[in-house]
């Protein structure tokens, strides 16, 4: 493993966005696991340091947070039967291939998925695993070793689905699991697996799928054991006008109405996609502080809408970024989102009110309230070192002036250098440990195998 640093200046950086208002020109001392001091301008570490890092090529922000997943999803990029689909026959069509997912196949996918995020600048992810086909049963298990390896943080949130299409539901009947059976394992999970406190790595959140594919008896028990374990609720909620039908149709409430009767409407509850909100949801959403996944790239590919972010956050419901599975974008590279959400919000906002720093801000510091993390987002003395520094050598950036502008509007899309947690995890572009060129190999041999048995 990588050594930790004990006192690292990162020294005077080309560019750098702290998500707070203090001149951190100088750059930042990283005192093990934390941020130790913002050092100004012109100026040097108030006390002395072992090492020093030349960051005069880099521009350097807090580690980049993904609130939403589907880790599995990386074996069904842009497969030819739903790529020009919308939400409810993408899912139709997909359900049946997924049902065939084995351990081998999660594990591969998740370690892709997290090492493709880990090289665009991301620190810490959430993946909302909602499929546990008869051998699967140990789908967060999995995981949680495939995030280990890789050092970077994670909440693996246990979903589920319990309402078939036998009951009026959208999912085959293959994919659905009992109550009883989903409610236990959630608990062992968080039993097992969930760390508390400051600086945790791995924290377990309980997800139910959303409306179409849960009954109202497993979200109604999930909020409760939610609450009891204290851990995080996350959902799909609000994606799609077929979804408001589908509500309307099975429940005779509109989402936001469904989602209180159920006893999810809190500051406990972050909710993927959140687009189809009038003007009174906006307001309870705020009131409730719960948070909302912003996930641009999906909602273009998916033709879902436009979320309300500047009205959700001004209501007090935080807005972080979520790059959703990667059968619905099809890529997981979180620096690449944060210019996807720059500038589908200045389609619903203009120009002036959607900056890049805003746009980051939902990535770092708004992504971190959604998991309940006030470790991690900003770049501040006491934070967790978790940073992400890319360098602008490349022709796409060449002729540039500002450069955290230039980060997103030219289009960076891998990091040089990624830290969790004080250690470095990639340093010159390359993952510590990991060999990516045989993971291609295994986890696209992995693709075809999936969809050969669907086939078969
Ligand atoms: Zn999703």
């Amino acid at each position: 493993m990588p050594q930790s640093t004990a006192r690292l200046w990162i020294k005077n950086p080309l560019g750098i966005f702290t998500g707070t208002d203090a001149d951190a020109a100088g750059g930042i001392v990283i005192e093990g696991s934390r941020v130790s001091e913002l050092v100004p301008a012109g100026g040097a570490p108030a006390t002395p340091v072992d090492q020093v890092f030349d960051a005069s090529r880099h521009v350097l922000i807090p580690g980049l947070i993904n609130t939403h997943h589907h880790f599995y999803q990386t074996l069904t990029r842009a497969w030819t039967p739903v790529v020009s689909a919308e939400l409810f026959p993408w899912l139709k069509g997909l359900y049946g291939v997924w049902a065939g997912l084995t351990p081998r196949d999660l594990e591969l996918a998740t370690t892709a998925a997290l090492a493709e995020l880990l090289l665009s600048g991301c620190t810490t992810a959430a993946d909302h695993h909602y499929l546990f086909p008869n051998g699967l049963e140990d789908g967060i298990d999995v995981q949680v070793g495939a995030v280990r390896q890789l050092g970077m943080r994670a909440t693996l949130t246990r979903g589920s689905m319990s309402l078939g299409e036998n009951d009026g539901g959208l999912p085959p009947q293959s994919t659905v699991q009992e109550a009883d059976v989903i409610l236990a394992d959630s608990e062992r999970l968080v039993g097992a697996y969930h760390e508390r406190g400051e600086g945790a790595f791995v924290q377990i959140g309980l997800a139910p799928c959303s409306p179409f594919s849960v009954t109202t008896g497993v979200m109604r028990d999930t909020a409760a054991l939610a609450e009891r374990l204290d851990v995080r609720l996350h959902t799909h909620l609000a994606e799609t006008l077929d979804e408001e039908d589908f509500c309307r149709e099975a429940f005779g409430l509109r989402t936001v109405d469904y989602l209180e009767s159920v006893g999810w409407l809190s500051d406990r509850t972050w909710l993927a996609h959140g687009i189809h909100f009038d003007d009174a949801e906006i307001a309870r959403l705020g009131a409730a502080g719960t948070s909302v996944s912003h996930c641009a790239t999906s909602n273009m590919r998916l033709a879902s809408g436009i979320a309300r972010t500047l009205e959700l956050e001004q209501a007090g419901a935080p807005v972080g970024l979520g790059v959703d599975g990667s059968a619905s974008n099809d890529g997981s590279n979180m620096i690449q989102e944060v210019r996807q959400a720059l500038y589908l919000q200045r389609l619903r906002y203009g120009a002036a009110a959607v900056t890049p720093e805003r746009a980051l801000g939902w990535a770092t510091a708004g992504s971190a309230k959604a998991l309940g993390r006030s470790d991690l987002g900003t770049l501040a003395p006491g934070m967790q070192a978790d940073l992400a520094m890319f360098t602008l050598d490349e022709l796409r950036f060449s002729g540039s002036h500002d450069p955290i502008a230039a980060l997103l509007l030219c289009g960076a899309e891998r990091a040089d250098r990624v830290m969790v947690g004080g250690t470095w995890r990639v340093a010159d572009g390359q993952i510590e440990g990991l060999d990516v060129a045989q993971l291609i190999a295994h986890h696209s041999e992995a693709a075809r195998g999936l969809l050969s048995r669907h086939r078969a």
